[in-house]
């Protein structure tokens, strides 16, 4: 049986912190599916469809890794793909809070799914999306946080944006 992981999250945009995970994941299990989620709470600065395509293009190199979005509950989507594992990252201690108190809640909704918990090389501990978008409309160059094609992609996206 092909073991698969889901590794969801916004993406907004794919950073090299997300990409170590994507990359030890894929070591660890024969598929990983790369799912972008559809959360308008959030107001995301890139469509779901040029995030899902921005990490295509990041994980082209790796065999094992599919990309795919999908809308509503994260361990609905698992079940659906075939998954019963759940990747998420962690960074520093101030990200275990939330995502304890996630993994309990996903764990309460679907007892057969697991979430595990993958730390990057300590290099990208720091990196955010979130901050990283903040810096680029501030005028920072962001080279060292995200592929040169995405630099790009969110500098023309912040000007498009005004
Ligand atoms: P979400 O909005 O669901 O938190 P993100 O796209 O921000 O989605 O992150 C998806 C997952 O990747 C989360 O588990 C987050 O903690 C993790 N992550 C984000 N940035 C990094 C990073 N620099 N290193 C390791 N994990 C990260």
């Amino acid at each position: 049986m092909k073991r698969i992981a889901v590794y969801a999250g916004s993406f907004d945009p794919v950073t090299y912190g997300h990409i170590d995970i994507i990359e030890r994941a894929a070591k660890i299990f024969d598929q990983i599916v790369v799912a972008v989620a559809h959360n308008a709470k959030k107001g995301s600065l890139f469509s779901v469809e040029e995030r899902v395509s921005m990490i295509k293009e990041v994980t082209s190199n790796i065999p094992n890794v599919k990309v795919d979005d999908f809308a509503g509950l994260a361990v609905n989507y698992v079940s659906e793909s075939g998954a019963n594992v759940l990747i998420r990252g962690l960074r520093m201690v101030s990200d275990f809070e939330y995502e304890f108190q996630m993994a309990l809640t996903n764990r309460k909704l679907n007892e057969k799914i697991e979430t595990i918990f993958l730390m990057p090389n300590e290099a990208y501990s720091y990196l955010s999306s979130t901050l990283i978008k903040e810096a680029a409309s501030l005028g920072a160059d962001i080279g060292n946080f995200v592929p040169a094609f995405i630099a790009k992609r969110l500098k023309e996206k912040l000007k498009a944006k005004g």
